[in-house]
């Protein structure tokens, strides 16, 4: 659950499926994920984008094994503790895998309350909660997963109100006003184009290095970008911990395959 929690970060669902298997059948425990190379992490990321996350979850295993005594934790404010487990993360994991009595507020989660509960922009800490109250003496899982499905099919940015099966208990829907969602803290903004961005180089150099330690000229030649773009964003992914660059020569951090500098 924590391992897919934290792939699904700014990550659609079907994105998700296969990294996640191939991920748990090499890394099954937090111990084995501890354990290996940085550079096993991140080739096991590919597909994904956001590579930093897989530095975080390898930090959060390192964590659990040398604080937890290798199991995840259980309660909210202990898994906040880890390395890249937010707030949302947190409580998705202590409930889809513990139960624990709490609620789980993304973007599609907050426009439901904004919207359907109190029919006004909430803040984030209200927005929690309400989501916090509604999920409690329920079974957590199942009313935070209903949640997010009713967020995702029906009460999206364009709401499909028509056939939402909680129209009739729908504050803005029988009330009526300005849209509150798109004012509230929970509800994520448009983000900025992907093509030509500094994240899309990024990934780039990445997956570049997947294939294996090069010269930082074999690169550049590689993504056909600027010697300068390229050292520079090198220069964030090693301050990001995720690519080592020595000399001539960048790798993904511990690639065992060539030794440089
Ligand atoms: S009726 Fe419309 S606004 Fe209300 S919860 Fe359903 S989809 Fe959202």
């Amino acid at each position: 659950m924590l391992v897919s929690e934290v792939m699904l970060q700014q990550t659609q669902a079907g994105r998700v499926v296969e990294p996640w298997r191939r991920f748990l059948e090499t890394l099954p425990t937090p111990d084995a994920c501890a354990k290996v190379p940085r550079s096993t992490v991140i080739e096991l990321w590919a597909g994904l984008g956001y590579n930093r996350r897989a530095g975080y979850l390898q930090d959060a295993a390192r964590a659990i094994v040398d604080e937890f005594d290798g199991l995840v934790p259980r309660e909210p404010a202990a898994l906040r503790q880890l390395p890249g487990v937010g707030h949302y993360s947190a409580n998705a994991v202590a409930s889809f895998a513990f139960g624990a009595p709490v609620g789980v507020l993304d973007t599609n989660v907050g426009r439901i309350l904004a919207r359907a509960i109190a029919n006004r922009p909430l803040g984030r800490a209200e927005a929690q909660g309400l989501a916090d109250d509604l999920a409690r003496g329920t079974n957590s899982a199942a009313h935070n997963q209903a949640m997010l499905d009713l967020g995702a099919q029906f009460c999206t940015a364009t709401p499909r109100c028509e056939t939402c099966p909680v129209a009739r208990r729908c504050r803005w829907r029988t009330e009526g006003g300005v849209d509150p969602a798109s004012r509230s803290a929970a509800v994520s903004v448009r983000q900025s184009a992907f093509a030509g961005s500094d994240r899309q180089v990024r990934g780039r150099i990445v997956a570049a290095l997947r294939q294996g330690p090069a010269p930082l000229e074999a690169v550049v030649a590689r993504l056909s970008e600027t010697p300068e773009r390229v050292e520079r964003l090198v220069a964030s992914l090693v301050v990001d911990g995720l690519v080592e660059h020595r000399g001539d020569a960048v790798r993904l951090v511990g690639d065992p395959r060539v030794r440089i500098g």
